[in-house]
């Protein structure tokens, strides 16, 4: 029996955890749930899996939960981010499942590592991050650290066909989004709700948003130099529309080692949960008969965001932490519509150019560094926001610059 505690219970990755959970009574134990507002999700899934710790977003949150739950429950409800490191640590626990989107995944999923556990790891920022800190905490304490993310999950696959000294590259699959036929000039009139159409997957809106921009594939491309410990040089990215082959693991020997599969999260959570072992999904197969499956390079000039990663990465040290701050804020007001769609990429390369790198040392310089680029970012997307407004003759409310801020030179270029 497996105990497992889940941040992000009522998100998409979680969502999937409990359905493979469900499958299995015998093997896995839920003892601990994170997540944010979704309170009637939670409830249900408090009554179906029966936790011993819950944690929500504030205390508002927890309050509506007292309510809603019998008596029983006053004791096991925590709120705020102090209750989901709690949740993340929680004695008797052998894996966390780290599913809490962006930034905010990283403190829980580095207190649940120095717990002990081993981790299911879904949040990617937690390796854009903060990649050399976790592997050396993951080695020091010697946990285990598994990748849900489908692509990684295919990766760590193909990985044991070979090894590590013979891997010629990793090609990264992606799918193009639902832009990908897209003019760049076109992209400037995209709406939120189009952005938010992916073709293959069902996912939530942050990292839909960062599909159609291609910075969910930059983000990944960090994550998997760290997780799997290989030069940038040798992560390639390849499109692949029809999201078949998940990824691959090319060897000197010209061998290409893919995992395939139909488009289901289970089969990545799956693999994660019960490593090295597998186990049967309720999942229709893959139908090979009826497939055709292409693939061409990515245009770095149409989606800069994929770009902008690969040269984060590249000058190394705070500045995939910087990137992924100022994307979350750029992506956040792109889906409140204060921003067009080619904006939000252009927020982070100028939030990389203002905003000063420096070694990631301790997980506090990496959570200044973050806070820094958020407030540059906020002041770029004001000045994004701004121009669009003023063509469309809207008086605009914006928060003031920070003090000793430098004016904002920006206007978007259409
Ligand atoms: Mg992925």
């Amino acid at each position: 029996m497996k105990h497992i505690s889940i941040l992000g219970s009522t998100g998409s990755i979680g969502r999937n955890v409990l359905e493979v959970v469900r499958q299995y009574p015998g093997r896995f134990r839920v003892m601990g749930l994170a997540a944010g507002r979704n309170i009637s999700l939670l409830k249900e899934q408090i009554e179906a899996f029966q936790p011993v710790l819950v944690s929500v977003a504030d205390q508002e949150n927890m309050e509506q939960l007292r309510q809603a739950l019998p008596g029983e429950w006053q004791n096991k409800l925590v709120w705020g981010p102090q209750g989901v490191e709690e949740v993340a640590t929680l004695p008797g626990v052998d894996m966390v499942v780290s599913a809490i989107v962006g930034a905010a995944g990283l403190p829980p999923t580095v207190a649940a590592i120095f717990a002990g556990k081993d981790i299911a790891l879904a949040n990617k920022e937690t390796l854009v991050m903060a990649g050399p800190l976790i592997m050396d905490a993951v080695q020091r304490m010697k946990v285990a650290l598994l990748p849900v993310d489908s692509e990684h999950n295919a990766i760590f696959q193909a990985l044991a066909a070979g090894r590590k000294d013979d891997i010629k590259q990793i090609i990264l699959t992606a799918s193009g989004g639902p832009f990908r036929t897209f003019s760049t000039a076109d992209l400037w009139d995209v709406s939120p709700e189009q952005a938010l159409q992916h073709p293959n997957w069902s996912m939530g809106k942050k990292i839909s948003i960062d599909s159609a921009t291609l910075m969910n594939k930059g983000l990944e491309v960090i994550e998997a130099k760290f997780l799997f410990d290989i030069a940038i040089e040798k992560i390639a990215v390849l499109i692949h529309p029809q999201s078949v082959v998940h990824s691959m693991v090319e060897y000197i020997d010209g061998s290409i080692i893919s995992q395939m599969g139909v488009t289901d999260m289970q089969i990545p959570i799956a693999y994660a949960l019960t490593y090295p072992e597998r186990i049967k999904l309720n999942l229709p197969p893959l139908n090979l008969i009826k497939l055709s499956m292409t693939f061409h390079a990515p245009d770095f000039q149409k989606f800069p965001s994929l770009k902008l990663a690969y040269q984060a990465c590249k000058q190394g040290g705070l500045m995939p932490a910087i990137l992924n701050a100022a994307n979350e804020v750029a992506v956040a007001a792109f889906l409140e519509d204060r921003i067009r769609f080619p904006e939000i990429a252009l927020c982070v390369a100028e939030t990389m150019t203002r905003t000063s790198n420096g070694p990631a040392t301790s997980l506090a310089a990496i959570l200044e560094a973050d806070l820094a680029a958020r407030v540059q970012a906020e002041s770029i997307v004001c000045a994004f926001a701004m121009a669009k407004c003023q063509k469309q003759g809207e008086a605009l409310d914006c928060p003031d610059l920070p003090p000793g801020h430098p004016p904002l030179p920006l206007t978007p270029s259409t």
